[in-house]
């Protein structure tokens, strides 16, 4: 079984986006941030045996690191052709790829019923709110929920999640380094909050 520093450290071999997408808010989650959330994931049962899908699966990191914790089903979906074409890269150097699906289309047209998603959307800072079609689709196909946003926008994320009956079970903040599209931002080292939060389908007894 890999240990965390083991998926640490493979995470941060996988290749990331060579040429981001500014309008589609490319970015990789920083591996060590990965790692942290999925192990975490990984501990309270989310992962191990479960069918998983990673919602703008960029470059895979959310879905190859369930896959190397043992999901049993890993659907990737993934709008960007560039995007998939690293993504697979990523798949086939790391995993054995039987049980990964990767589909070139939009979150919107996800259909599948899993049990838990993985996402990292873009944050709303090129158009507002684009990371809402992402949590009413997340919500609506998987009683646990994993899902990166802008800390500012925390109000926001909570009320969409209260619309669906998720409760905030646990929240995780972070740093991540300024998204490095944004090359007109002159200052080296810029950081913006970022929280995670895994929202769990409140019982319906
Ligand atoms: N989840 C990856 C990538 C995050 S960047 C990671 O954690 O590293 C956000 C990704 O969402 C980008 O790859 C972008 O192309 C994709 N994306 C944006 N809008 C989308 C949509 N409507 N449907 C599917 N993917 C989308």
């Amino acid at each position: 079984m890999i240990t965390k520093k083991q998926l640490a450290i493979q995470l941060s071999k996988l290749v990331v986006f060579d040429k981001p997408k500014i309008n589609l808010e490319q970015y990789s989650t920083p591996s060590e941030i990965a790692a942290t959330i999925l192990w975490d994931a990984y501990m309270k049962g989310d992962i191990k045996e479960k069918i998983i899908a990673d919602l703008g699966a960029g470059t895979g990191i959310l879905g190859i690191g369930a896959l190397l914790l043992g999901a049993k089903k890993l659907y990737f979906i993934e709008k960007d052709e560039d995007a998939v074409s690293l993504l697979q890269n990523n798949l086939r150097m790391n995993c054995r790829t039987f049980n990964a699906f990767v589909s070139l289309s939009s979150v919107s047209d996800f259909n599948k019923n899993v049990d838990t998603i993985f996402q990292n959307p873009p944050f709303g800072t090129k158009e507002k709110h684009a990371d809402k079609p992402f949590l009413e689709k997340a919500f609506s196909h998987s009683r646990v929920v994993y899902s990166f946003h802008k800390k500012s926008t925390d109000k926001f994320v909570r009320s969409i999640a209260a619309d669906f009956g998720f409760q905030i079970a646990e929240v995780y903040d972070f740093n991540f380094p300024l998204r490095r599209t944004a090359t007109f931002h002159k200052k080296k080292i810029e950081r913006i909050e970022v929280r995670c939060y895994r929202m769990i389908k409140k019982s319906t007894k």
